[in-house]
């Protein structure tokens, strides 16, 4: 059934005659406020409501440091997560499920899946999403089992070369609930004790691993005691950034056609099949920010629309991290070079080569900068810059100037240092105000 959710189940209670209705928990302020309502009426109509955590390891408002505040560093955080001991793990599936059959008025009016209209049809753009993203939950478990059985070992080792398909991919699955983190945590902690916690690789591994799904939660936490997150520089001193309105440069990162071979490979992965490997986010991210100096949030806007693993937590933490304007973030300072960490982590250019075809024939030394290459080795590649593969866009020490001294004008705007302070002392205050739900 479609609808506003309060008259819509208001209805449903009614015709159906229900007695209780449960639900998972949401985590953005509107959706909190959403719900809330929901329990509240249904209460008054002696209807039994309960949620329940089906998305999160800890509940945000459960990890607080020794002041009650919210942490603001990960590491800390993480540790004191840890400290808790593991989450329950998940129950089993019911044995008996009894399905009471609805009255044929509701059945009639019940929308069918196709009827939303969900999919889209002209053009089908979807075909290369749904081949690389089997959906549901089975899909997502053995997805899970592969990586436990095959992967997870050289995880801590690999995880950031973009070349090898090292991580677990499990992340659109996460976003959309196809499977719960805490399914995800007790399989992880099964497979360490199925090996008799194996190897010291393994270990670490294992540890690399759960951080991560920590990573995770501390994007859920942020986005829960700093409710604008998606909208709002954390970090306010931010707010006086010059940041350039560049449609053109804009564009070039959006369809992968910077002249920086690595930045193109990721945005053209994204584009083809919605996701897009962890060390190359932040490249591109660190590209947008920096080198062409836009606001991390038309980056932020341009991820949510095209990852499948989408998430309002998880999309802007990690935005607000690169840009350095959130809490526990990267320093502004620390610009990428987007030639020395495609050399660094995709030393053989298989990477580029697969999503950049116009620079495959390239030998390795000259795959992440084309520009190098004499006249001689483009003959022999086929690579015509300017014609089949663009200049770059910015020249990277160029970029990097301007970009330090935008960063240093925001330091001389009035109020900078007592901006940060505020930033430390106000997540209650902050978490008030209305975000992207
Ligand atoms: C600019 C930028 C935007 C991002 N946007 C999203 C987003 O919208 N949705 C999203 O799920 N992830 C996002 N990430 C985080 C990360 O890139 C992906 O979660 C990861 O690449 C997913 O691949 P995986 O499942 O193979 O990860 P693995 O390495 O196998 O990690 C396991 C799980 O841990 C979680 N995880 C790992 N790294 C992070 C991280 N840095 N932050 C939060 N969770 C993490 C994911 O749920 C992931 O599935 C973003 C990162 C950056 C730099």
């Amino acid at each position: 059934m479609q609808g506003d959710e309060a008259a819509t189940l208001d209805a449903l209670v009614t015709e159906t005659g229900a007695q209780a209705v449960y639900w998972n928990r949401r985590y953005g302020a509107a959706q909190r406020e959403v719900d809330r309502a929901l329990k509240t009426s249904l209460r008054e109509r002696g209807v039994a409501v309960e949620s329940f955590n089906g998305q999160l390891l800890n509940e945000p408002w459960t990890v607080l440091n020794q002041s009650g505040e919210p942490f603001q560093v990960f590491s800390a955080y993480w540790r004191a997560c840890l400290r808790m001991g593991d989450p329950p793990p998940p129950e089993g599936e019911p044995e008996r499920m009894i399905f009471q059959s609805l009255p044929a008025r509701l059945t009639q009016r019940a929308s069918k899946l196709d009827a939303l209209g969900l999919a889209p049809r002209a053009p089908d753009w979807s075909v290369g999403l749904r081949a690389a993203w089997p959906a549901g939950e089975e899909a997502a478990l053995a997805r899970l089992r592969a990586f436990l059985a095959t992967d997870l070992d050289a995880y801590a080792g690999e995880r950031d070369e973009p070349g090898d398909a090292a991580t677990s991919r499990l992340s659109p699955y996460l976003a959309v609930g196809a499977i719960s983190p805490r399914q995800v945590w007790a399989a992880l902690r099964a497979a360490q004790h199925a090996h008799g916690h194996g190897s010291a690789r393994r270990a670490t591994s294992a540890e690399k691993f759960a951080s991560e799904l920590g990573w995770r939660e501390f994007c859920h936490y942020q986005r829960y005691h700093y409710a604008d997150l998606a909208t709002r520089n954390l970090r306010p001193a931010f707010d006086a950034m010059p940041w350039r309105k560049d449609t053109a440069g804009l564009r070039a990162w959006q369809r992968g056609l910077t002249g920086y071979p690595l930045v193109d490979a990721g945005m053209r992965e994204l584009w083809h099949t919605g996701w897009m490997h962890n060390r190359v986010r932040m490249v591109v991210a660190s590209f947008l920010t920096k080198h062409l100096l836009i606001d991390w949030r038309a980056g932020e806007s341009w991820f949510w629309d095209t990852l499948v693993d989408a998430d309002p937590a998880s999309n802007p933490a990690n935005w607000q991290w690169v840009a350095g304007s959130g809490v526990d973030a990267a320093p502004y300072f620390r610009i990428f070079n987007p030639v020395l960490q495609g050399q660094k982590f995709d030393p053989r250019g298989a990477y580029v080569r697969r999503w950049v075809p116009e620079l495959a024939a390239l030998p390795d030394a000259l795959v992440h900068q084309p520009w190098k290459a004499n006249a001689q080795q483009r003959e022999a590649a086929g690579v015509r810059l300017g014609k089949n593969y663009p200049e770059p866009v910015v020249e990277h020490e160029l970029a990097r100037q301007r970009a330090l001294e935008a960063y240093a004008q925001t330091g001389k705007a009035k109020g900078f240092a007592a901006s940060l302070q505020n930033t430390k002392q106000g997540p209650k205050q902050d978490a008030k105000q209305g975000g992207k739900a």
